[in-house]
């Protein structure tokens, strides 16, 4: 009887770490009773005129929400007092070993990435290996913050966000631990992983340049750092300098040129800007396709998507700096939390999301290239044609991205 009390107990608390803290900033709040169902879920708003932005995919405004008992966690210091208080050590010792016999059982991850680019991977994991997945969806900054706030009693084993950039930060703020694994080693190359493997690629997103085809001849087109020339005047579209995403572009192409080359670079591109910086990559497309600029940056999987719904829009890729450093690629990716409390089952499925068996799945399922080289891209993706990527490791991306952020402010990119 105290016995069950006591698992109640202990799951409530569980329960309350893991859905209490939602509010607010996703403006909604989604708080689950004991009795509700194990998944709440919504779907993604889908674009349905040319006004509606395409979502971002690696986003939600939702929080999504499975399973929210963890039996296997490790007991919280709260629990941990009052078994001091109310029980026999004999009694404690029971129950810590009952918990521990399920460790094996269950990854609890918080995930950037939306339940609909991940929850086909984790089916599949468990269906192969009967360790069951629990995640919670949100964006990277709530979810560092969680992590952060949460320390040793977070029910999290794992990580997975997009951009380097934000890997990067989870890892310099300590979330993050080094995980050893030569099928990581081998599956995700060395210039898409940490190189203290405290994070590794999973998916590779190419940053490309996009342009009208009605305006723009291929052959007017050679790399990100052309677009700064005359020749581009008030016909550049771009998003928003406080994505991450160009961030990290910027960053890299300071670790290829240095701050006084790139800052001219990008002062070249803001006397080239046909409109103000747009909120949104998809949105920039559609001013291109629309004539109201000629050419723009973006990730080749809002390409995808757009012209799956929109074919006729005159749009095409132009894989850039070819006869260079190659394409700038980043990443979306994963690591195992500093406080995880399942770690072997956390690198099983780490490592199985770099296998080959899984990474089609990983990547095709948002148009975006797999890490492992062993396997090839989606056909849609594949007819875009091949490209060399940067090989420069994407930990700059992190390293230099507030020298990146000072520098876009300096040349007036906003
Ligand atoms: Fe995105």
């Amino acid at each position: 009887m105290l016995n069950a009390w006591l698992k109640k107990y202990l799951n409530k608390n569980r329960m309350d770490r893991l859905a209490g803290n939602f509010t607010g900033k996703i403006g909604r709040t989604t708080r689950l009773s004991m009795d509700a169902a194990t998944v709440v879920s919504t779907t993604m708003p889908q674009p349905e005129s040319p006004t509606q932005e395409i979502p971002d995919p690696d986003f939600t405004d939702t929080v999504y929400y499975r399973s929210p008992l963890r039996p296997g966690g490790k007991t919280p210091r709260l629990i941990q007092r009052f078994f001091n208080q109310y029980t026999t050590a004999i009694f404690s010792c029971a129950i810590l070993f009952g918990a521990s016999t399920s460790h094996a059982e269950q990854v609890v991850i918080y995930s950037a990435r939306i339940e609909q680019l991940i929850k086909p991977m984790f089916d599949a994991f468990t269906k192969e290996t009967g360790i069951d997945v629990k995640f919670v969806t949100d964006k990277e900054g709530p979810l560092l913050a969680r992590l952060k706030a949460e320390g040793k009693n977070t029910p999290a084993d794992m990580l997975i966000t997009v951009d380097a950039g934000n890997l990067w930060e989870a890892a310099q703020e300590g979330l993050l631990r080094p995980v050893e694994s030569k099928t990581l080693e081998t599956n995700v190359p060395a210039y898409l992983r940490d190189p203290q493997n405290r994070w590794f690629g999973l998916s590779v997103r190419a940053r490309t340049i996009i342009y009208n085809t009605q305006k723009v001849k291929p052959s007017d087109l050679s790399t990100y750092e052309a677009l700064a020339e005359p020749q581009w005047k008030g016909r550049l579209c771009l998003r928003t300098s406080k994505k991450v995403y160009n961030q990290s572009l910027v960053a890299m192409m300071i670790a290829e040129h240095g701050t006084a080359r790139t800052e001219e670079i990008i002062k070249g591109w803001v006397a080239n800007f046909a409109i103000d910086p747009l909120s949104d990559e998809t949105k920039a497309m559609e001013f291109v396709a629309a004539g109201r600029c000629d050419v723009t940056i973006a990730n080749s999987y809002y390409y995808g998507r757009l012209m799956q719904k929109k074919p006729a829009l005159p749009l095409a890729i132009f894989w850039p700096n070819q006869e260079g450093s190659g394409v700038h690629v980043n990443i979306s990716g994963a690591g195992i939390t500093k406080y995880a409390h399942n770690v072997p089952a956390a690198t099983r499925l780490l490592e199985f999301l770099s296998s080959e068996k899984a990474q089609n799945l990983f990547a095709d399922v948002n148009m975006e290239y797999p890490v492992n080289p062993k396997v090839k891209p989606d056909p849609a993706v594949a007819a875009w044609g091949t490209f060399k990527q940067n090989t420069i490791n994407v930990t700059k991306a992190g390293e230099l991205q507030s020298e990146a952020v000072k520098l876009m402010d300096r040349a007036g990119y906003r």
